[in-house]
Order: C-alpha cells, then structure tokens, then sequence
C-alpha cells in the first residue's frame, strides 16, 4: 500500500495541476492546491498564492500545514508562455517566463525544503517541457526557464539526497490543456505530424508519471528528467 503523504501541486486550479491534485487525490493523499483564481478538484483544499510573490507562498505553506500537515511532495506545475521571436521578445517577456516558471519553482521549493529536511523526507517534481531540452522556435524565455529546472532538480538532488529528500523533472510534450487550446489549428496540425504517437496527451497521463514518482516505488530516483511526450523529444 502506498503510504500516504501531504501534497502541494502549485497552479491545480486547471490543467495538468489539476489532473496531477485529482491522480494524488484518488491515491488518498491529502492534497493542497494554489491558485490565483477558481479552485482544485473536489476534495482538495485550494489556498490563493502567486509563485511571482515569496510571501504569498510563505502564508500558502502556513495555512497548509495548519490543515494538512507539513508538505511531503511538492509539485512545480504553475507556468506561463509569453511565445514571440528573440527579435522582437522583450526583457520584461524573458524575464516575466523566468520568473514565474524557473523563479517560481526556486520560491515553493525552498520554503517546502524547510519542512522536508525537518522530517527526513521530500519528493520534488519539476513540471519541465520537452522544449526544455528540444528547444522551441519563439520560445527561448519558455524553454530557458524549462531547461533551468533540470538544474534545479540536479542541484538539489546533489544537496539534499543524502536526507531522503528526491528531486525529478517531468518534461511533457504537448497535452490538452488551455495552453495547447491557444495555439493556432494549422500549427496544432504540425506539430501532430512530427510526434511519432501521433497524438496530444491527456493531462491525466502525465498526473500518473507524477504520482509515480513522488511515490513508494520511485525512492531511488532522483535528478532524472523523465518525458511525457509520445516520442517528441527522443535523445534530448
Ligand atoms: P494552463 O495554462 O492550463 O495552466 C497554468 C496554471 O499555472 C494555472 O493553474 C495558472 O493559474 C498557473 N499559474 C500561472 N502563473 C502563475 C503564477 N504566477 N502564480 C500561480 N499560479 C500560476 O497550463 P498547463 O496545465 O498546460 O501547464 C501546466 C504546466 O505544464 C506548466 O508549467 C507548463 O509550462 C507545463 N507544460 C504544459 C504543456 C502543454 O502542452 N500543455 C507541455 C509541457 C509543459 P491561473 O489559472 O490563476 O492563471
């Protein structure tokens, strides 16, 4: 059985962090999600932070840990693109991808690390991208804030894993979600034909790879960057 453990899924008010809260909910875990708007699937208890805002993130894990425990699995979903090319990206473009994506991720596993090393015990996953390692055109704030989460998760792997504290990165392909929703059909189109499942994902496909390793069985991986992506990405 698997034992059950107190999570935080950052941005579990759509999407895949709301597939990952709903995979972790119906594995009995209790699940906390942040949001800016809306709210978490039923059953999980949903607390307003921003990832842009360290003290909105401190009054989230407060208010946790009153309700639920410290948090044992962190998950650093929430993210934004802001596509354009590198021509005409602004700095503000670059470094507001940065620092909700790469920035974001650094705050919420900081203050769980606390927490973490106390108890003798962490999971750490990093919601990457295939473009992370891929690269994407019109995408160089998006895939450098992806691709600074595999140093993070290595980094960390290297600091803390001698505390039984794991820190992996899930870097997805394209799943069905709102962001995927925005991109024009004839793109959608290309994209398709160059991944070899032929097929977009649902969130809940990458939910399970989360859950996964964030439990039991996975305890002996760490700094591993483990992709969701029909095939897109092989080698990178
Ligand atoms: P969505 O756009 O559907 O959802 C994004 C989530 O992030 C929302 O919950 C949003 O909250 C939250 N968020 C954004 N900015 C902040 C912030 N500053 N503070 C707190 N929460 C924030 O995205 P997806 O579900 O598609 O993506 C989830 C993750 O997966 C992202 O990191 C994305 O980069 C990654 N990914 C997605 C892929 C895809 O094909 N969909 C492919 C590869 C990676 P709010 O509703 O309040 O805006």
């Amino acid at each position: 059985m698997t034992t059950s453990r107190t999570v935080l899924v950052t941005g579990g008010n759509r999407g895949i962090g709301y597939a990952i809260a709903e995979e972790f909910l119906a594995q009995g875990h209790r699940v906390a999600v942040t949001a800016r708007s809306g709210e978490g699937p039923e059953g999980a208890l949903t607390v307003r932070a921003d990832v842009t805002d360290a003290e909105s993130i401190d009054r989230a894990f407060t208010e946790i840990e009153a309700a639920l425990g410290p948090v044992e699995v962190v998950i650093a979903n929430a993210g934004i693109t802001r596509d354009t090319l590198l021509m005409r990206m602004s700095e503000e473009e670059f470094t507001s991808v940065v620092d909700t994506n790469l920035t974001g991720a650094f705050r919420v596993v900081k203050r769980a690390s606390k927490g973490m090393l106390k108890a003798r015990f962490g999971r750490v996953v990093l919601i990457s991208s295939v473009v992370g390692l891929f690269g994407g055109a019109g995408q160089v704030n998006y895939s450098s804030s992806k691709a600074g989460l595999v140093g993070m998760a290595r980094s960390i792997t290297r600091e803390l894993g001698a505390r039984n504290i794991t820190a992996n990165v899930v870097a997805p392909g394209f799943i069905e979600t709102d962001m995927t929703d925005a991109l024009p059909a004839e793109q959608q189109a290309e994209y398709r034909k160059n991944i070899p499942a032929g097929r977009f994902a649902t969130p809940g496909e990458v939910a399970k790879v989360v859950a996964w390793l964030a439990g039991d069985d996975a305890g002996y991986i760490s700094g591993a960057v483990i992709p969701v992506d029909g095939g897109l990405g092989m080698g990178h």
